[in-house]
């Protein structure tokens, strides 16, 4: 059973806010105890998500400690059940045709990869770049037109696989930019597109068959599971405490024993520094709350690129805007949302030197996780101008030689 389907799991979401500092760590203790399960992390509240039979309880705890917060969404319950359609006999179902239309599994992502490699073998190549702790195999699709001058672009979903939409919006990228390459313009053909839509793929498969809410990996620490893979990366690891990650096994912000100790994050590094191809951009797509953020995220200092990151982040702000009336934020990791420390962007920013890193939030403000499937395509086209626009923003910026102006 998925949990939270139901009715006796009936659960709510929670806005917290923090008036005062202290209160933040405190409201992490209660989910490292099971109490309640956060869902995001703000400058100033946290979204928190409580079973029913809880709710008085963590109510009087909160009320006592003058933390005010407000209901958001009174029956999560029901918005789980809306998409149990995908959720039932998983493990007996083949790989349904992908489209958008519908969130899909690891095997119908990975199907619609090798599909478009065989369709399009001149265009795309699919590489296991890796195996997770449980055996996985970690699927990426490459696509390129071969040309040598080309710059690289990496983009990734579903390093937390609760925000189910970012695979989504992933592999439809992925899809346009092949399907209609001869239209593409310049600025996105003269790119090699490192696409890894499913970075988390034992997680992935979790949210599907037991815990649609999970957001670790599946390794094993003591008696606790996971890792969360997007404090795991090496540049500012375990910096700013536990405000920036945790040294505990059972928070769901669990750093690891060590830098790139899980599969996942090992292989993505070892992908990014042994590609041929120098890499301009790397775009890590997660949900919810409409953001575009970039370094750093492990102090409040900013990067030092920080101007050009905020023009490259408003370039593609606008360009969703123009697509879509969605207005998503622009600003660095500590700025928009708080501390985050061992992130993929801080890592690929600082270790690499890829000088256009950016973590785009996705929608939504108002179903948070649950984003209904009748939102993907809208999600993926205005996210699908705001990429592109960032690629002819490089192009602009960069000419690739030694004396380029464009950051590193
Ligand atoms: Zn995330």
């Amino acid at each position: 059973m998925v949990r939270g389907r139901g009715r006796e799991h009936k659960s709510q979401l929670w806005e917290v806010r923090f008036p005062e500092e202290g209160q933040r760590q405190f409201v992490k203790t209660l989910d490292t105890l099971g109490a309640i399960h956060i869902w995001k992390e703000d400058r100033s509240n946290m979204d928190i998500m409580i079973d029913a039979s809880r709710a008085v309880q963590v109510a009087g705890i909160l009320n006592e400690r003058d933390i005010p917060y407000t209901i958001a969404i009174a029956d999560l319950t029901a918005l789980l059940e809306k998409e149990q359609n995908i959720t039932v006999n998983i493990s007996k179902s083949k790989p349904k045709n992908m489209d958008w239309n519908n969130y899909h599994t690891l095997d119908t992502i990975y199907s619609f990869m090798e599909c478009l490699e065989a369709e399009y073998p001149y265009l795309c190549s699919v590489q296991v770049i890796g195996r997770t702790a449980e055996g996985r195999d970690m699927k990426m699709l490459k696509i390129s037109n071969g040309v040598k001058s080309n710059q690289g672009v990496w983009m990734d979903g579903a390093i937390h696989p609760r925000e189910w939409i970012s695979p989504a919006v992933v592999t439809y990228l992925a899809d346009r930019i092949v399907r209609t390459f001869n239209e593409m313009p310049e600025s996105v053909t003269n790119k090699d597109w490192y696409i890894l839509p499913v970075l988390n793929p034992d997680g992935y498969v979790y949210t599907h068959t037991q815990d649609r809410m999970w957001r670790k990996n599946r390794a094993r620490y003591k008696e606790c599971i996971g890792v969360d893979l997007n404090r795991n990366f090496s540049y500012g690891f375990g910096e700013k405490g536990e405000e920036g990650s945790s040294d505990d096994p059972g928070s769901i912000f669990y750093r690891g024993p060590k830098a790139f100790s899980e599969p996942e994050t090992a292989a993505v590094k070892n992908t990014v520094l042994n590609a041929p191809t120098k890499f301009k951009a790397f775009l890590s797509f997660h949900s919810y709350g409409e953001v575009i953020i970039f370094p750093w995220g492990y102090t409040s200092e900013s990067c030092p690129d920080y101007v050009d990151l905020l023009e490259g982040g408003t370039a593609m702000a606008k360009a969703i805007y123009g697509t879509s009336g969605h207005t998503y934020k622009v600003g660095s990791t500590k700025d928009l949302m708080y501390y985050a420390a061992g992130t993929s962007i801080d890592w690929s920013y600082a270790v690499p030197n890829i000088p256009y890193s950016y973590m785009i939030e996705l929608r939504s403000r108002t179903h948070r996780f649950l984003l209904p499937k009748e939102e993907i395509i809208s999600t993926a086209t205005e996210i699908q101008s705001g990429v592109f626009r960032l690629m002819a923003f490089i192009d602009q910026r960069c000419t690739g030689k030694e004396s380029c102006p464009c950051p590193k």
